[in-house]
């Protein structure tokens, strides 16, 4: 069952800001009347069976689209954000999170998309914690279904994000933010003097291992096959590193350890025969998938299957943007997809008010 206080009810006290306007957003109610205008403005109309109309709608909660729905809340435009049943995008899966700024400290990745929610919500964005279903980007406004409800809108900005791919271990899942970790710029530092292994045989494995040679005493880099798919000069500078030992053939049957990570169960894919691996960490790398099925029969798709992107955050369709991990293969940092985001809401902003849908003159809000 849906947490009914998402990110755990994490409550941010903003009483000591004095610049703060009291939280506007309130659950949309839907009526099965005729579309009615909310008093204050040209704002989220509910209306009809089900339905639900926006100038702007953000799909994902993620970094990208909460830095959007800050941004655009900001701008009065009061934003609809559909969050996904697991909110949060993919900080909500990693513990300490001791890159993204204004954080001396660190922050539980959880933690920090729980603030960017509630400063979301503070400016009037709406967020509903529904995964979408269908999408018709055919004309404006633009349709999304989510269980049962269509929403209309006449701009979009799409931060759905992208998935590691797991492994598929139960052992793995108990064990992640505990010594297994997908991420290994977020992650690496925690490793410091620690035995670690990489499992995978393209460029994120072969990236990471090299890159976790910062900190670990010794990363064993172990691939089921015995050929790679990881570019030759990649292969080469892993090859050639005296703290990286590559594994062909081995394939891991458990993580082992029961509060943290201690060790792996492996198996050679040849002659079948398992071991056991003593390290302390484990970063799976084989690979990630862009969450952008819904949108695939609309939207431009590069070869890897990321959405692309045209003039910074504009899509194929106009009124159509894209920001964070969807289209970002390359940097996947929860800083660079805030940074996205915030571009994607002014982009749509200035081009909703080019469209005459919003008043000029928000630029100052931002
Ligand atoms: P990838 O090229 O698809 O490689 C995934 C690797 O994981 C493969 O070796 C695959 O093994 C292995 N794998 C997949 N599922 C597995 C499973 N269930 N169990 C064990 N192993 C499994 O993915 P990637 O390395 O993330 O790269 C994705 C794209 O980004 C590539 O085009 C890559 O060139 C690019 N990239 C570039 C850079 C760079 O240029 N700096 C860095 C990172 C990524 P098999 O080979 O046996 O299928």
């Amino acid at each position: 069952m849906k947490d009914k206080e998402p990110f755990g009810g994490l409550a941010i006290d903003f009483s000591g800001d004095s610049g703060a306007s009291p939280l506007t957003s309130a659950p949309i109610a839907i009526a099965p009347d005729a579309p009615v205008a909310q008093p204050g403005g040209p704002t989220t109309v509910t209306s009809g069976e089900g339905r639900v109309d926006t100038k702007l709608l953000i799909v994902g909660s993620g970094p990208a689209g909460l830095t959007a729905a800050i941004y655009a809340a900001r701008g009065s435009l009061e934003p609809v954000v559909l969050a996904g049943s697991s909110p949060g995008g993919q900080l909500m899966l990693t513990s300490d999170v001791e890159n993204y700024p204004g954080f001396p400290d660190g922050i539980q990745g959880p933690d920090l998309m729980a603030q960017m929610r509630a400063q979301a919500e503070r400016f009037g964005a709406t967020l509903i914690d529904v995964d979408i279903d269908r999408v018709d980007l055919s004309e404006r406004p633009f349709r999304i279904w989510a269980r049962g409800t269509e929403y209309r809108a006449q701009s979009v900005i799409i931060a759905t994000g992208a998935s590691a791919l797991w492994l598929g271990l139960d052992s793995e899942t108990r064990l992640r933010g505990r010594g297994v970790s997908a991420c290994a710029t977020c992650d690496g530092f925690f490793f410091r003097d620690r035995e670690i292994a990489v499992v995978g045989g393209g460029d994120t494995a072969f990236e990471e291992a090299t890159y976790l040679t910062r900190f670990a005493t010794k990363v064993h880099l172990l691939h089921r096959r015995d050929t790679f798919r990881a570019s030759k000069i990649m292969i080469d500078r892993a090859t050639a590193h005296p703290k990286i030992e590559i594994h062909p053939n081995v394939a891991i049957d458990e993580v082992l350890g029961d509060a943290k990570v201690e060790g792996l169960k492996i198996r050679d894919t040849v002659t079948g025969e398992t071991s056991e691996m003593a390290i302390e960490g484990v970063f799976i790398a084989i690979g990630y998938v862009p969450n952008t099925a819904p949108f695939r029969d609309w939207l431009e798709v590069d070869s890897k299957g990321y959405l692309v992107v045209r003039d910074e955050t504009g899509s194929n369709i106009e009124g159509v943007f894209i920001a964070g991990d969807v289209h970002d293969h390359r940097y996947r940092q929860a800083a660079t997809a805030a940074g996205d985001g915030c571009k994607a809401a002014i982009d749509a902003e200035r081009w909703l008010e080019a469209q005459g849908i919003t008043e000029a003159a928000t630029a100052t809000a931002w």
